[in-house]
């Protein structure tokens, strides 16, 4: 999309190209956690720029564990946290941990396409699963999935691409066929960003045998910075195991310890979050604009997308379209569901105001279209 980008700008020119692809916070991070940054280099600790326990400073742990408990209502330690490089870090830490060659890890489709990297980098195999219309989980169509052999599920809430958050009765049926071996990774980067006062579900709470999987990428708009956090249940039978595992497995797969300085500044001001007031009214122009010509684009609950059907069956087709007015999206192809194409919110509102007439003439356009 990077380079489709570039050339569309070159021969458009920069102000005419409107790019909804890329999921990278516009947004700059919030004063408090650039002041924290200050606070965290200013300090001068002893050893603050060393080499650490490789599950990162255990003051730092103890912390986010004091967090997590009062979250989940679970008696969360220093011991059960591994501070990573973001949430692809501690997913890879704990697949590396978990899969042998060969085993299974369900994906809800459609789904954030890195998981299919992440799980075949550690010799997995990816299962995907339909979810229902409405994108919540298909539990009697998960629970046909589940064989010996699946080590885990990856649950998304709120999700990358659809904005659902995933409701407690479904996470508490799943909670029913997620049995040993198996394990659910809570993937939770977009948790912060919901709207409309919704309260998301805690997985990990409801999800006996889970781990969450945290960022602060989207929350603090500092996906550049590298991190965020593995959580292991304390309820699970084989936690110590399962955290000497994922301690070792962080630091052979290359990350040694996440970024020390960063480890500070969350530990100082772990709940601040960018406007979500600014992502929703920008979700709200654009649905409504989608909406009023014709478009099926419900607003998402939460992350800052929106997963609308494209107009004519064939998504790439429809892309090709919208890329004549200058406008760049993600067709639904890459997350495993065609028919549908990804817009993202982190775009200035000054240029989504600018492309909805261009919405709108790919959609005239698509009505004539031939293959
Ligand atoms: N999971 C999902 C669903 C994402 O959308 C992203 C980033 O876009 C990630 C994980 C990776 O996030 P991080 O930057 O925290 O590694």
């Amino acid at each position: 999309m990077f380079d489709i980008g570039l050339a569309l700008r070159r021969t458009r020119g920069p102000e005419n190209v409107f790019d909804f692809s890329l999921g990278n916070p516009e947004v700059e991070p919030p004063a408090r956690v650039t002041d924290a940054l200050r606070r965290a280099v200013a300090e001068q600790r002893p050893h603050a720029h060393g080499y650490m326990p490789n599950a990162g400073f255990p003051d730092v742990r103890a912390s986010i564990a004091v967090g997590v408990a009062s979250r989940t209502g679970l008696p969360f330690s220093a011991e059960d946290v591994i501070m990573t490089s973001g949430a692809a870090g501690a997913i890879n830490t704990v697949l590396k941990s978990i899969l042998d060659p060969g085993d299974g890890v369900i994906v809800l489709n459609p789904y954030f396409p890195e998981y299919r990297f992440y799980i075949e980098n550690h010799g997995g195999r990816i299962v995907p699963v339909e979810t229902r219309a409405d994108f919540q989980p298909d539990i009697a169509a998960i629970a046909r999935a589940i064989t010996p052999r699946t080590k885990a599920i990856i649950l998304n809430s709120p999700n990358n691409p659809t904005g659902v958050v995933y409701g407690e009765e479904a996470l508490r049926e799943l909670n029913a066929i997620v049995r040993e071996p198996m394990l659910a990774i809570s993937d939770e980067p977009y948790r912060p960003l919901v709207y409309d006062g919704l309260r998301v579900p805690e997985t990990v709470a409801i999800v006996e045998r889970s781990v969450l999987a945290w960022s602060w990428s989207k929350a603090m708009a500092i996906s550049g910075e590298r991190i965020g956090y593995l959580a292991i249940s304390p309820r699970l039978a084989e936690a110590a195991p399962l955290r000497s595992a994922c301690t070792f497995a962080h630091r052979i797969l290359g990350y040694i310890n996440a970024p020390a300085l960063w480890q500070r500044v969350v530990a100082q001001v772990p709940d601040v979050t960018v406007d979500v007031a600014h992502y929703q009214a920008k979700r709200d122009l654009l649905c409504d604009a989608l909406q009023a010509v014709g478009y099926d684009a419900p607003r998402p609950q939460g992350s800052y997308y929106v997963f609308p059907r494209t107009p004519i069956p064939d998504d790439i087709a429809f892309i090709r379209l919208l890329e004549e007015e200058g406008i760049l999206a993600v067709p639904g192809a890459g997350f495993g569901r065609g028919g549908y194409m990804r817009l993202s919110l982190t775009i200035a509102r000054e240029e989504l105001e600018r492309a909805l007439p261009g919405f709108e003439r790919a959609r005239k356009r698509a009505a004539s279209y031939e293959p």
